[in-house]
């Protein structure tokens, strides 16, 4: 395949996600991948420094995935989940319930991050409806990101990506968890209210909204807040969970356990799109009766995919093992290493590491956040230096497969300290 070729199909066809199109930067033409690595049509290598959007887990092409999908697609391919089960997405169901955090009582299956929060927050608003109660207001953190369909949209900050809907999203209560007091104070008096159906976060560690790690101690005083009114508390573990952030679930680690949780991304390794939204038996039983209207009127097409299940269940015996978790550690230790050597940079500041996540900011003279076109030089820098990375703006981060070689992450933690160091920066090193 000639390498011109596919851009100028790409060009007069697709569409691409987050992109403008006028003014975005060289597409990269990838052929295949393999590990921790991406292969150009050229030949040329690249390290997977985000894992392909936070979601690979164990490297492209796992063979243990990839004999898992082939299996089962000669099986059974798909059928519908209405009236029809299988083995793939029972034993998956009996696998997360087994792992998740809490005491998940049902899995409910969708395919991406945004419907699963859908999904979520649907069944946190019906689940007080069925009740008699027709409270509605959702409580949600600033800064956070839950995908961009309309109720995940309206769940996130408001902002550059949602401008031009603002008026159709929902309301929804922000708090600012940076300023820990006004916002147990704001919490504690809108359950008090009687008003909140659900609280939804990110735990720990907000994504999108610039890899912002949070308060551990407001997160968990404001969901004991929330448990004390009776709130269902949804952790938006899309991106956090599989062990991303250390433990097999971000919400492992906290003092109390939420009542529905989201997953998508790590689920099947970033291989195939599947998401679950996994709630409590309490939750379920909400909807439990011989009323119809009490039934949850939601589905999608590929909800439950065998094939997508299968892959699930593999990738999940992959995360759980010894192997999977050293490697998750070795991954955290270089990643301090590499903070603290980000952190003497004078175009660094508040170099940070959770888990297998690594993040710092760069100097934004022109406060331009996430359109700050730091982006583009970054990512032509670090291209030049074999290795795919994504800055959200001026925060540049790195997430990489668990499977990455120590030669591999070398050469990732090297180039994030040279471009800082202002290898990348060229004139902008002489504004600071
Ligand atoms: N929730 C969180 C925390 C995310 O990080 C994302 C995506 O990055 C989503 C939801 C949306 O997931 P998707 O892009 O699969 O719709």
């Amino acid at each position: 395949m000639k390498s011109d070729d596919l851009i100028s199909r790409d060009k007069s066809v697709i569409w691409h996600p987050f992109t403008q199109s006028a003014i975005e930067q060289e597409m990269l033409d990838i052929d295949r991948a393999s590990g921790a690595s991406l292969f150009l049509t050229s030949g040329e290598e690249l390290i997977d420094g985000i894992s392909s959007w936070w979601c690979n887990l164990h490297g492209h092409g796992h063979p243990d995935l990839v004999k898992a999908a082939t299996n089962q697609f000669k099986r059974l391919d798909h059928v519908l989940f209405a009236g029809c089960t299988h083995e793939p997405a029972v034993a998956l169901g009996e696998e997360l319930v087994r792992v998740l955090p809490g005491d998940m009582g049902k899995v409910f299956y969708s395919d991406n991050g945004s419907t699963a929060v859908e999904v979520a927050l649907k069944m946190a608003i019906q689940w007080w409806h069925n009740r008699g109660d027709s409270r509605g207001t959702i409580v949600a953190l600033t800064g956070s990101y839950h995908g961009d369909t309309f109720g995940a949209m309206s769940a996130g900050a408001r902002g550059l990506f949602t401008k031009p809907f603002d008026q159709m999203l929902f309301q929804v209560e922000h708090l600012d968890v940076d300023q820990p007091e006004q916002a147990i104070a704001s919490i504690e008096s809108l359950c008090a209210a009687g008003k909140v159906a659900a609280f939804i976060y990110e735990p720990l560690i907000q994504g999108a909204g610039g890899m912002r790690i949070y308060s551990r101690d407001t997160l968990e005083r404001l969901i004991d807040i929330c448990k004390s009114y009776g709130v269902i508390c949804i952790a938006d573990e899309v991106m956090t969970g599989f062990g991303r952030t250390g433990p097999l679930f971000a919400s492992s680690s906290l003092k109390t356990a939420p009542d529905i949780i989201c997953i998508s991304k790590g689920l099947t390794s970033g291989s195939v799109p599947l998401s679950a939204t996994v709630c409590s038996e309490e939750i379920f039983q909400g909807f439990v009766s011989r009323e119809m209207t009490h039934t949850f009127f939601h589905g999608h097409t590929y909800t439950g995919n065998p094939i997508a299940a299968s892959i699930a269940l593999a990738s999940l015996k992959l995360t759980e093992s010894d192997e999977c978790a050293a490697n998750r550690a070795r991954i955290q230790a270089a990643h301090v290493k590499c903070a603290r050597e980000l952190s003497a940079l004078p175009a660094v500041s508040n170099a940070r590491v959770l888990g297998t996540v690594i993040a710092f900011d760069l100097l934004d003279p022109e406060g331009k956040g996430y359109l700050s076109s730091v982006r583009d030089d970054a990512s032509r820098f670090f291209r030049s230096r074999g290795v795919l990375l994504r800055p959200l703006g001026n925060v540049v981060y790195a997430l990489p497969p668990y499977c990455i070689t120590d030669e591999q992450l070398e050469r990732l933690h090297r180039s994030m300290i040279d471009f800082a160091a202002g290898d990348g920066l060229g004139a902008r090193l002489t504004t600071i």
